[in-house]
This record gives structure tokens, C-alpha cells and sequence, in this order.
């Protein structure tokens, strides 16, 4: 399994860069998880668009959804000139209503209902859908290839859902939105800290944690030391472009 970093900013993307965007390759399959701000733009540096297999919205935050307008245009454009006939794959929330519908009824899209405890084959790919808890419907989202397990949180806030969907994955890659002087904003929020995260990872069976979903503004670097105070095993800040191989248990 590969995963490449399209974008790892939120709420908004710094100059030519892109917010929540992750491509997960194995084997023919590749899957978009997010596809936030100028997410488009960036996958085409790494992937023929039309090569995706199947697209997941974690939840509809302009940061993790706004281009699929984009793709969906690709899409439209690719089978008006004869290049494609079939629609493409979209994992939604179905909240809010609206915009679930709105998707749900374009003809370039074949939209499927995120469900808590979902699951679904796509190519050699098994992914579960897991609810998180933020201020509107979010899922994490647990991905294996039979060796090896992956699991994005998406946004959330601390609990018990996060930890417990994310405590058998071998790799992990979550939000890590806070510093820890902003906890309030966090809480209010609900997204994690950087603490948070870093007591996830720790208390998981994890290997690997990819910390993402950064603040413009914030230093990437005093990120990094609050999780390494609490968190002791491998780490890699997200950034653009950042290509990772995992190699199977
Ligand atoms: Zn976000």
C-alpha cells in the first residue's frame, strides 16, 4: 500500500498548496480520501484522474470536499468527449441532507451512503467507515489491503470513537489541528490537539503515525515537538507530495 500527501492544510490552503487530500494506492486500486481545496490541481501531479477507482468524503467541510465540484467536472468533460462512460465511484455522509442529495443526483457520480460499521471492497482494497465525533457527521476511515491496516480519522474530536477505530491500524494518519495553548479552540471546535494525537498513536498499536491537517501559520515544528513528548515511535509530519510505501506485517 502508498499513500501520497495531495494536501494536508485546513481550513484553507496556503499559496499553492492544498487542503485535505490523500491518495492510497495497492496494487491497480487507487482511492481518494478527502478532496479539499485544490486537491485537483495537485492530483494530477501524481496520478492520471481518471485512474481513481473510487472517491471518500469524510465529511462536508469545505476543506475535505469543495474540489469534488472539480472532479465531477472532469468526470462530465471526460465522457462528453467519449473517453468515459461510467460515473464515478463517491462515499458520502448522508448529513446535511442537502448536499448529500445535490450530489447523490448528478449522472457523473455513482454516490454511496457512508454508514458506521460500512463496509466495502474496492479493488484489492477492504475499507470500514467508522463515526467520528465533530460538528457535523464525520467518519474515520479504516483501510486494509490483508497485510497491512490504515486508518484516517478525518476530523474529530478526542473520545472513545477515535481511539478505539484507530487502535489496531498499523498506520495511522490523523489530524493533529492544535498546539496545545489552543485547547480551548479544540474542544470548541472538536478537533484534536496535538497531545491528543500523540496519546492516540501511543496508546495504539501503530507503528507509523502521519500527522496532518496543519493551520497555516502554525510552526510545523513546535507540531512536531509537542507530539514527540508523548508519542515515541515513528513519525513523519504530512507535507505535499510526501510519497510513503508500506510495507505488509
Ligand atoms: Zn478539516
Amino acid at each position: 500500500m502508498e499513500l501520497v500527501i495531495i494536501g494536508c492544510w485546513a481550513p484553507y490552503p496556503p499559496a499553492g498548496q492544498a487542503c485535505s487530500g490523500y491518495l492510497l494506492k495497492d496494487q491497480q486500486t487507487n482511492i481518494l480520501l478527502d478532496c479539499g481545496h485544490g486537491v485537483v490541481s495537485g492530483l494530477g501531479n501524481h496520478i492520471d484522474l481518471g485512474a481513481i477507482d473510487a472517491v471518500v468524503i469524510s465529511h462536508f467541510h469545505p476543506d475535505h470536499y469543495v474540489d469534488l465540484y472539480a472532479m465531477r467536472h472532469f468526470i462530465r468533460a471526460a465522457m462528453v468527449q467519449g473517453h468515459r462512460s461510467k460515473p464515478l465511484k463517491v462515499y458520502l455522509p448522508g448529513n446535511p441532507e442537502d448536499k448529500y442529495s445535490y450530489f447523490a443526483s448528478l449522472s457523473e457520480l455513482e454516490v454511496i451512503e457512508l454508514k458506521s460499521g460500512l463496509c466495502q471492497v474496492i479493488g484489492s482494497l477492504q475499507i470500514k467507515f467508522h463515526e467520528m465525533l465533530h460538528t457535523v457527521t464525520s467518519f474515520g476511515i479504516e483501510v486494509s489491503n490483508g497485510s497491512t491496516s490504515f486508518f484516517y480519522s478525518g476530523d474529530t474530536a478526542f473520545g472513545a470513537e477515535v481511539q478505539q477505530a484507530a487502535q489496531n491500524a498499523d498506520i495511522l494518519l490523523l489530524e493533529t489541528s492544535m498546539l496545545i495553548k489552543d485547547s480551548a479552540y479544540a474542544q470548541q471546535a472538536l478537533h484534536l490537539t496535538t497531545r491528543e494525537a500523540a496519546e492516540i498513536a501511543q496508546n495504539s498499536r501503530a507503528e507509523l503515525l502521519i500527522a496532518t491537517h496543519f493551520w497555516p501559520g502554525y510552526d510545523i515544528n513546535q507540531l512536531e515537538q509537542e507530539i514527540t513528548a508523548i508519542y515515541k515511535k515513528e513519525l513523519k509530519m504530512a507535507n505535499t507530495g510526501l510519497h510513503l510505501t508500506f510495507k505488509g506485517r
